[in-house]
């Protein structure tokens, strides 16, 4: 397994990976990587989404396209626009210092701003093939001079009927172009387009097939993004003696993660490759001794770990491809006894999740998470058993000295009452749980967040983001459709910068004055010139067609 120092990237690109949090490449990235910076010859890479493969052309995307171009330097096709949405954002965090401009462009979205953008010139388009071909009827967009072409989830694009559109837009292009194509499959139609339209090409495969561990129940929840934490607390809370491995995909969210729960009050730890090799020995160790029962890691930093009898290994983050979903379900269900193989698979992974269940040869059943009753009700059960094995042992003399006489002096349903809220404070608390509901994300993915201020208190757009920015280290170009309304505000942010300005208010609350928290659904969806009663978040009937084309994508520099 290489290191991303060894496969020719650049200082400053290193610097971008480590500040995402990416740990060691992924095997797509490892094979890919080196061959596009180094090699001419054109790539066919098989690769799931998931698995790191926007990366893997991405970061040498970075790496060899120049800066003040005066024309469009790659196309990336893919077949939906959410996934042109995705790609266009990974590729612009990718480009660390870099002056280079993404886009993305499909259709929903209104093509004045496109054509918008296009005109102020743009380094990288990522698009649908339909609007793609749109802009090139009105040449808008002219590709002519293109050095990098990639076809993203060609499997997909050929099954959604895109060959003819893709085959015209080719024809657009520049002989000169690499071309990569990305598929996670490979039948024979695609092999066909590589012979037809590549010139000489390599093959890069990554998966292969293992069979999975039979003693380990495999079961899967859909959880949204932001629901993922509540989930683990009630996944943990369930369980008579929870002993779990949590893993994530970046150390920033392990660190996350582990911290959330050490606040909720779990014993728990955190692994990953930024720690020394000194305290991962001690964290291990009292992870091993149970004094830690939830450690949560790396796919790099649980390497190795050699823990026996762990109950649970929850994938927080699907697993970049089935080897590595074996692998760490491998940790659970060892020496004959049954594990617990627990995966978080939010709606839009889906089918990454049926390619994992298809290639590890697997049977991932899907179940509901447990309810806070019923939790609850589980909790109140633990405590009857634990009572009862005490006083069939006998309890100790000390304590029976000091029960007669408090019960000299006490009711003893009160006294009981008592000492039970002592030994359990909250446990029994059905508020200590918050609802599971579906937070909108908005169309592009994005978390709304609810600003308890507005107008009324001297809240402006500026000063929004001016706070967002001081105190989270966010950069405007993540913060989208800010709505301010007299009495509150709206904010759009990708998932993980909206957790980070929750995690910082929530704890600061008192010192910046400001209340935000998650927009319940349909909140701040609206239009706000429709609306009459500014002063109220409204409930909107507005269908997803009117939502997506209000939605706008400037160009990311
Ligand atoms: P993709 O397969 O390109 O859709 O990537 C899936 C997710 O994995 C994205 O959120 C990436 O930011 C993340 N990712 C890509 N490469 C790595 C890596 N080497 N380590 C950790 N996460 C990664």
């Amino acid at each position: 397994m290489k290191s991303f120092e060894e496969l020719g990237l650049s200082v400053d690109t290193l610097k971008t990976i480590k500040a995402k949090g990416f740990e060691e490449p992924s095997p797509i990235q490892e094979k890919t990587i080196p061959v596009i910076l180094s090699g001419t010859e054109d790539v066919v890479g098989q690769a799931q989404t998931g698995t790191g493969k926007t990366a893997a052309f991405g970061l040498p995307l970075v790496e060899l396209l120049e800066e003040k171009s005066k024309h469009v330097q790659a196309l990336v096709l893919t077949p939906t626009r959410e996934l042109a949405i995705q790609v266009a954002e990974e590729i612009h965090s990718l480009r660390g210092k870099k002056h280079l401009t993404t886009i993305p462009i499909y259709g929903g979205q209104a093509i004045q701003l496109q054509l918008r953008s296009l005109q102020k010139g743009i380094d990288i388009v990522v698009g649908t093939p339909g609007r793609i071909l749109d802009h090139l009827k009105r040449k808008s967009l002219n590709l002519s001079s293109i050095t990098h072409l990639v076809l993203d989830e060609a499997d997909e694009m050929l099954n959604m009927g895109f060959l003819e559109d893709v085959q015209k837009i080719m024809n657009h292009t520049s002989k000169e172009k690499r071309t990569m194509l990305f598929s996670a499959t490979m039948p024979s139609a695609i092999m066909q387009i590589a012979k037809k339209y590549m010139n000489d090409y390599v093959i890069l495969k990554i998966t292969k097939d293992k069979p999975t561990s039979n003693l380990t129940e495999q079961i899967y929840f859909e959880v949204n993004e932001q629901n993922k934490f509540e989930a683990l607390c009630r996944i943990i809370d369930i369980e008579e003696d929870f002993f779990g491995l949590i893993f994530c995909r970046t150390k920033i969210d392990v660190g996350r993660v582990a911290n959330r729960l050490t606040e909720r009050g779990y014993q728990s730890d955190a692994l990953h490759g930024d720690i020394s090799q000194s305290l991962r020995e001690k964290i291990l160790n009292r992870f091993k001794k149970r004094k830690i029962n939830v450690l949560v890691a790396t796919d790099v930093a649980a390497r190795g770990i050699d823990v026996q009898d762990i109950s649970h290994v929850i994938n927080y983050a699907l697993p970049q491809d089935p080897e590595a979903y074996i692998h760490r379900i491998g940790r659970t269900g060892r020496a004959g006894k049954t594990g617990h193989a627990i995966t978080f698979v939010t709606p839009a992974e889906y089918r990454k999740l049926q390619f994992i269940q298809q290639k590890a040869k697997t049977d991932i059943r899907r179940e509901k998470l447990p309810k806070v009753k019923d939790i609850i009700e589980m909790k109140k059960q633990r405590i009857h058993s634990r009572l009862e094995d005490i006083i069939e042992k006998g309890p100790k003399q000390e304590y029976l000295q000091l029960a007669k006489d408090l019960l000299n002096k006490n009711e003893s349903e009160n006294l009981l009452g008592a000492l039970l809220q002592h030994s359990f404070r909250g446990e029994l608390d059905e508020k200590s749980y918050t609802e599971i509901v579906n937070t909108p994300l908005d169309n592009s993915g994005k978390t709304r967040l609810f600003v308890g201020f507005g107008k009324s208190s001297g809240l402006t757009r500026k000063k929004l983001i001016d706070v967002v920015k001081e105190h989270c280290n966010i950069s405007t170009d993540k913060i989208h459709d800010i709505q301010v309304r007299d009495k509150f505000a709206f904010i759009s942010l990708p998932f993980n910068e909206a957790e980070q300005i929750l995690e910082y208010f929530q704890k600061n609350r008192n010192q910046s004055g400001l209340y935000i928290t998650k927009a319940k659904k349909d909140q701040g969806q609206g239009n706000q010139k429709s609306s009459g009663r500014q002063d109220r978040p409204k409930r909107q009937g507005r269908s997803r067609g009117q939502e997506n084309s209000r939605k706008r994508h400037r160009p990311q520099r």
